[in-house]
Parts: structure tokens; sequence; C-alpha cells
């Protein structure tokens, strides 16, 4: 068996163990449906009049224990479909009932009425035949298609981890169940190792860090959804911008900008008037004409581009354009900086001919590769390409999307020297791409910048370039965003570094601590702090009355990358003894150093964008 099939049947055994134990502590306990997910598992339950806490889950676990010291064998066999029903009334579980009826009613083929996690609970491995599959283990039977490990011996390690409310077969109409959850692993060190991850994520959520540092706030007068960015915070977003723009121009990028709305007729060229929907903002002008807020940048992008004849010889062309977008999300989806309403993307497409599909993704893929390795995150590719069975569902020559994913593909192999997983199925009808994963310090995966192409709005736009025949050549769009929303990357970012941001883009890059309010030591801090700042450094002086034991304490909290003390020593040698961040190396190989030296110390790292943190 596969390690993952194998840690699936561990997981999904544990949820069958964990309904006997329940039904044994609370025998009158209903039970909904268990599947395996994510790191564990779940159990819909309902116990008249109890409502279990997290109190309850030592008592659940030992319960569990037992059962799994026992080594009970997971006994499989199976019934007609009749006969499970009745088994199903005489054990008094109306819920697997229903179920049941559910799948003799939609038939044993197409049980389009259930969902996959109910199918999962019982539906027999040979959906054809007119019986349903039962797992017994000790005086405990279930409906179940498996598989399971042997016995309740074989289990590894798990934990429960919460209970919450749930509404059977997730209907607001329906009874709310309970729903406790564990997380399960095959040996007691990777649940460690996972419980402490979560631990060390709960410390690290941006929501806590950017309060605690004052980067971003929201107001119930604004709204849900749109944070508002404090002055280090808008720090954060001015840098990775200057960045990301950096890097463009270098690949030859130029900068454009445009109005954060447009007519609707805009959108029903594009075609994303229908797709958007109900996620557009709209707004009524007082002639009565109907404009909207933009939900993203390419076709105004697209206006620029065909504003003029183009050759070929002109292209690519590549427009980059840090802008905000503004979909009309959920107020229950939204939280943080993940999901917001207000999406600072740092935008940018490339107009070229397919021919400069391949030269063109490198470029982008040079881009995201600097930009993520000076976060210390791993990227990794995946592909989306169509569904070869349904080619009706995508826009295009089926010529132009196999050239294109060929070579997306070729691409992925010359860069990281193997394949990779395709998801067939999984491309937009518009056009194929390559997604990049960037893995955080605690081993979290988030999907970042992608690769794009897009032969639609070439087509609803008509954009062309001429060819060297003197033919209008249909053209292709690229989407490239690198840090994507800055938004949620910078929710990644400040839970990856916990706060510590690399010195480039500390909102306080040094704090100067006076020993006393003696004014020659005050003068010395203020030179220093000038200096700095002409330098263009950030910098503050910390002054006040508080003793220099406390207001060390305050830069490390505030996560300031260097920290200066001046008293008499400073004052009579010229010298500083700069204090690091617990994170960072060594500044240089004297830890003395004239204050000029040091502000050219910190200058450079900070134009080099060097990452000298050990997170
Ligand atoms: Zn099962
Ligand atoms: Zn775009």
């Amino acid at each position: 068996m596969a390690e993952q099939d194998k840690l699936h049947a561990m997981r999904h055994s544990l949820a069958h163990i964990m309904a006997t134990a329940i039904t044994t502590l609370w025998p009158e306990a209903k039970l909904g449906v268990g599947p395996v997910v994510e790191n564990g598992f779940y159990y819909d339950v309902d116990i008249p009049n109890v409502t279990i806490s997290e109190d309850d889950f030592k008592k659940i676990e030992l319960a569990m224990k037992q059962v799994i010291n026992k080594k009970q064998p997971f006994e499989q066999s199976s019934k007609p479909i009749d006969e499970a029903i009745t088994w199903a009334k005489a054990a008094n579980q109306p819920y697997k009932e229903e179920l049941l009826n559910d799948l003799k009613r939609a038939g044993t083929t197409v049980a389009k009425d259930l969902s996959p996690e109910e199918m999962g609970t019982f539906a027999g491995e040979d959906s054809k035949s007119d019986t349903v599959g039962f797992y017994t283990n000790g005086d405990f039977t279930d409906l179940c298609r498996g598989p399971h490990v042997e016995d309740t011996g074989k289990v590894g390690a798990f934990k429960l981890m919460r209970v919450a409310g749930a509404y059977w077969r997730g209907n607001e109409k329906n009874p709310q169940m309970q729903r406790v959850y564990g997380v399960a692993f095959e040996t007691k060190e990777q649940l460690n190792e996972h419980l402490h991850m979560l631990e060390e994520a709960k410390k690290r959520d941006h929501r806590k860090i950017g309060k605690e540092m004052d980067l971003f706030v929201f107001s119930d007068l604004v709204g849900q959804g749109l944070p508002l960015w404090t002055p280090r915070g808008t720090i954060l977003r001015t840098e990775i911008d200057r960045f990301v723009q950096e890097l463009r121009s270098e690949y030859g990028y130029q900068p454009v900008e445009i109005p954060h709305i447009t007519k609707k007729d805009l959108y029903e060229t594009s075609g994303h008037w229908d797709k958007f929907g109900d996620e557009l903002f709209q707004i009524k002008t007082r002639e009565g004409h109907e404009f909207v807020m933009k939900p993203m940048n390419c076709p105004h992008h697209t206006q620029i581009y065909t504003s003029q004849p183009r050759s070929y010889r002109d292209l690519p062309v590549r427009y980059s354009n840090t802008t905000m977008v503004y979909r009309d999300e959920q107020s229950g989806e939204l939280g943080g900086l993940s999901r917001v309403r207000s999406i600072t993307q740092d935008d940018a497409h490339v107009f070229c001919r397919s021919s400069q599909i391949k030269q063109e993704a490198l470029k982008i893929w040079a881009i995201v590769e600097r930009f993520y390795g000076v976060f210390g995150m791993e990227v990794r590719a995946e592909l989306s390409f169509m569904d070869p069975d349904e080619p009706e569902k995508y826009l295009g020559e089926p010529q132009l999307w196999e050239d294109a994913q060929n070579t997306l593909k070729e691409l992925v192999i010359e860069k990281t020297g193997e394949e990779t997983t395709i998801g067939v199925g999984e491309a937009a009808f518009y056009g194929p791409k390559i997604d990049f994963m960037a893995k955080d310090a605690l081993g979290r995966e988030h999907q970042v910048a992608t690769i794009q192409l897009d032969f639609n709005q070439p087509e609803r736009f008509d954009l062309t370039c001429t060819n060297e025949e003197g033919n209008p050549e249909r053209i292709i769009m690229i989407h490239a965003a690198i840090a994507g929303s800055l938004e949620r990357f910078l929710s990644v970012l400040i839970e990856h570094t916990a706060g510590k941001f690399p010195i480039w883009l500390s909102p306080e890059q040094v704090r100067i601590i006076t020993v006393n309010q003696e004014e020659m030591i005050v003068r010395m801090a203020d030179d220093i702090r000038q200096l700095a700042e002409n330098s263009g450094l950030r910098v503050h002086v910390d002054n006040t009355h508080e003793s220099v034991g406390k207001k060390i304490r305050a830069s490390e909290v505030a996560k300031v990358p260097y920290t200066l003390v001046i008293g008499e020593k400073e004052l009579s040698d010229g010298v500083l003894s700069p204090r690091l961040r617990k994170d960072i190396s060594v500044i240089d190989a004297q830890s003395e150093l004239h204050y000029e030296q040091f502000v050219n110390t910190v200058l450079n790292e900070t134009k080099s964008r060097v990452n000298k943190s050990s997170l």
C-alpha cells in the first residue's frame, strides 16, 4: 500500500474508532458521516440533549484508546440495500437510514443526490451491485466501503482537536449535528511536529502580528474586507512593489496606469460581465450610465495595446501596473488579509506572438525565482491543462492549445529537470497556465504567482499585430502576477517571517536608544539618526525616560533589526556596538563600528536586499 493510502486508511479507521467510542459513551448517539480530511478525520454526531465540548475529549480519547488496545479486526461484509435499510432502522440510526434510502432512490450507479463524502461512507466498491458495504470492529458496525487497516491497533498517533456545529448534509434547514475533528499521523513524532506547527501558526497569525506591529487596521465605518494601511504597513507595500518593479524593468516591462472604474461595456466585450456577475461592484452615474469598479486590469490594458497599430517588430509589449481591483466577496468569507474586497495586484500583461510564449514565460519565471528567493521561499511549479475529452469547453484552436501546452511542459522540464504534476482539466477556458506554489517557514504551501496564457481576450478585443507578410496576426496575452495580491502575499510573508522582516523591508530598520537625557548623548543619537535618515534608512530614536532594559525590550517586541544603545562609552569612543535581532547573523567581522561604518553597512544590506535572517 502506498504511504498516502496507508495514512488514509489509518485516518478513516480512526473515524470508525471514534464513532465506536462515542456510541459506547452515549449509546443514544446518532451518526452522520465520517470522512477523512486534510491531516485527519471527523465524524458528525447527534446526541440527544448532549453537547460535546473540548472537556469531553479526554474521555472520548480514552475510550478510543481502549478500542485501539483491543486490536479488533476490521471485518468487511455486505448486505442488499433493503436489508441495509432494515439494519439502520433497527440500530436506530435515522441519518444512515436517510442516506440508504437516497442511495436506493438515486440508483446505485448515479447517486447524484449524494455528496462525495456521503458516497464515501458506504457505497460499495462495485457500484453496479445492489449491495451496500459494511465494516465491523468489535460490537460496532458502520456503513462503509473501506479501505481500513487490518485491526484497530494499527492506526498510528492521533489527537482530537475541536468540535463545531455542522448542519446535516450541509443544509441549514436540516438538524444541526456536532462535528468532532481529530488529526492523525503514522507516528507520534509526526503528530507532535504537526501540533507544534499549529501552535507556531497561531503565534504567527498575521491578524495578530498586524495589530501588534501596527501594520494595518479595519474600520467598521469603512467596512469589512477593506484593510487600511498604516504608515508602517505602507512601507511594506511600497518596498515590495518597488522590488517587483525593479525586477520587471530589467525584463522590459513598462509601467502603465489606469482608472479604477470603467463603463460596463468593457466587461461585456471581455465577457467578464457574465463571469463576475454578483462579484462586481456597480456604480450608477448621475446621468444614468452604468459603470463598475474593476475586478481585474487586463481589459483596460488591452485598450492601451490596441490604441495604435502594432507590428510584429514591436512585440512583445509588456505592461506592468500595481493597482487595486475590487470584488464583492461575501462577508462570511472575509478574513484578515487572506480574503479582502480591495485587492492590490502587482499585475502585468504581455502581448506577444505564440512563437514568443516560451521566451516570455522564462522571463516571468526568472522574476518569480528572484522574488521568492529573496524571502527564502522555495517555489514549485504546477501545470493546468485542458481536458482533451471535453474540447468544447475551451476557447481557441486545438492546435494552439497543444502547442502552448507543449511549450509550457518543455519549459518546466528545462527549468526543473523533471516532469511536474499536470492538472488535466484545470486550465481556465481561455488558456493553460503555470501556477507557482511557495513553501513557508512552517512547511505550508501557498499558491502565489501564475503564468496564465489567454487566447480569449485577444479574440474578444481583436488584438493583432502585422506579421512579416503584412497581414494581421492574432496575438496572445499572458497574465503575469508575481506577488499576486499584495494583501494575500503580506499575510503569507508575515506568517513566514513571524514579523521579523528582512532588513530592507523592515518598517523600522534601526532604533537608537539613549541611556539618559544628557545633552551630549541626545545629540549623538540625533546625529546618527540624521546621517542614517539622509542615507534613506528608517530610524527611530527612543529618548524616553524608561530604563535602558525596558527600551531594549520594546525594540525587540517591535522586531527592529538593529538597536543602538548610546551612553557614555559610545560618546567617548565614538564607536557603536549594535545589538542584532536574534534571527540575524553577524553584521560584520567587527563588533564595534564607527557610526558612519554602521550606516554604510546597513545601507548596503538594504540595497542588496540581503537575507541575513535564519528563520
Ligand atoms: Zn469506513
Ligand atoms: Zn490579467
